[in-house]
């Protein structure tokens, strides 16, 4: 058999371009995955408890953007839902991103007044502001506001998470959960919010049920792709493993999930709690906040995050810092000399922090603008 493209890695990358391939084009696509299913680390399933989890962490689908929230939902149907995100600060649990409500549950009554009225003068409601930003500010009590939410949110969080300061990695990280002068307690603010009302692996599922897409699992490209015929190639894997390192390895940075269930109806009052200064993990997960399965059990998640070590664990993030550019671009001018024999897409491959819409949208875009013209 000869495929018109070899796919390497079934997550959304993978997935969404086969799809397009196959059904738009009818092109004959093979995807190769390391591991033991799709959906790469968006994969869920029931656990021996019979409650839907998330393996590789908590997944909330969100974006701004109508067009991929319609292409996904040719999938999917959505059950509904805001996250909302506790960080437990003294004992306290607050609000994140830290927002009014944070501020009125952090201090007194009438200091907190204090603090709303500066930063409604200064910003307007319904800003958000970088923390890295807000600590720049000259007036002395927001000063002060911005120190006390740097060291209690950021500072713990940030150096468990990365092993790194805030201020080492880039500008974009912790602006993703920037400070909100606004009494909304969403974590994400987008238009479309939701998780897939049959769980995500169930959208992989009908997403790669083409007749011409051929899938086959538990398998590293490396190990067939010399015996296997095809015209083109798009890798969604880490881009320094495709070229054998010959710049070195890109930094990324992995976790360790430990699962634990809990004969009670309700763990935690919302989804995900963070402990930015107490604890080794960095957050716990409550799986049926997100899925609103109904049970007489619960399970969670504690993340631990973990150095990165190939075959001993998985690379889950990239580390946007100022000298991983610079590997990456070595990379990216190796990736471009194979343009038209090899595409790069997806977190891993383009080595960029992207959420999940952020993934399908690459895979989109590479479809419209390049696949489809050859
Ligand atoms: P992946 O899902 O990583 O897929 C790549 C696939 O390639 C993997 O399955 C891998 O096994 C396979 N592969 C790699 N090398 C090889 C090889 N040599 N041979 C064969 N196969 C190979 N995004 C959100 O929008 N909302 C969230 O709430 C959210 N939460 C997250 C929480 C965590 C803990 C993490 C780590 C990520 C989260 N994300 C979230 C981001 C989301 O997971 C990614 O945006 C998305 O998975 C990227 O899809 P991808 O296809 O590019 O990569
Ligand atoms: N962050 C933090 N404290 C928090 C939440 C987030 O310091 O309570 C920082 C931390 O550096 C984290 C980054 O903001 O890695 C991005 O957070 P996000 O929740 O987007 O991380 P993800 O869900 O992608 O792991």
């Amino acid at each position: 058999m000869k495929y018109d493209y070899l796919i390497v890695g079934a997550g959304f990358s993978g997935c969404v371009i086969a799809e397009r391939i196959a059904g738009r084009l009818g092109g004959k696509v093979l995807i190769v995955e390391k591991r033991g299913h799709i959906g790469g680390n968006c994969y869920d399933y029931y656990n021996e408890h019979g409650i839907l989890v998330h393996k590789y962490g908590p997944h909330i689908f969100h974006t701004v953007n109508r067009k991929i929230w319609d292409y996904l939902s040719e999938f999917t149907e959505w059950r509904p839902y805001f996250h909302h995100v506790l960080a437990v600060i003294d004992g306290k649990t607050v609000p994140v991103p830290f927002n009014l409500n944070s501020i009125y549950k952090s201090f007194p009554g009438e200091y907190a007044e204090k603090l709303e009225n500066i930063l409604l003068e200064k910003y307007g409601y319904g800003v958000k502001i970088p923390i890295l930003k807000l600590r720049e500010t000259d007036n002395p009590k927001l000063k002060l506001l911005a120190d006390y939410i740097y060291d209690n949110v950021f500072y713990g969080y940030t150096t468990k998470q990365w092993a790194l300061k805030p201020e080492e990695l880039d500008f974009s990280v912790t602006s993703r959960v920037p400070v909100f002068i606004s009494r909304d307690d969403r974590y994400f603010q987008d238009e479309f919010q939701g998780i897939p009302l049959e769980g995500y692996t169930e959208l992989f599922k009908r997403m790669t049920a083409d007749e011409n897409i051929d899938l086959m699992l538990n398998t590293n490209y490396k190990d067939i792709s010399s015996g296997i015929e095809f015209e083109t190639m798009i890798f969604t894997g880490p881009i320094d493993y495709f070229f054998d390192y010959i710049h070195g390895k890109l930094p990324y940075r992995s976790l360790e999930f430990e699962f634990r269930n809990v004969g009670s109806e309700k763990f935690q009052e919302t989804a995900q709690v963070n402990y930015p200064n107490d604890n080794e993990y960095t957050r716990i997960t409550e799986f049926k906040h997100l899925t609103g399965q109904k049970a007489s059990s619960t399970t969670v998640a504690y993340e631990y995050p973990k150095e990165y070590a190939e075959a001993v664990n998985d690379p889950y993030y990239p580390i946007p810092k100022a000298g991983s550019h610079e590997i990456y671009s070595k990379y990216k001018a190796e990736a471009d000399k194979l343009a038209g024999k090899v595409y790069f897409l997806g977190r891993l491959a383009e080595y960029k922090y992207y959420n999940m819409d952020q993934a399908v949208g690459v895979a989109l875009n590479l479809f419209e603008k390049k696949i489809i013209r050859e």
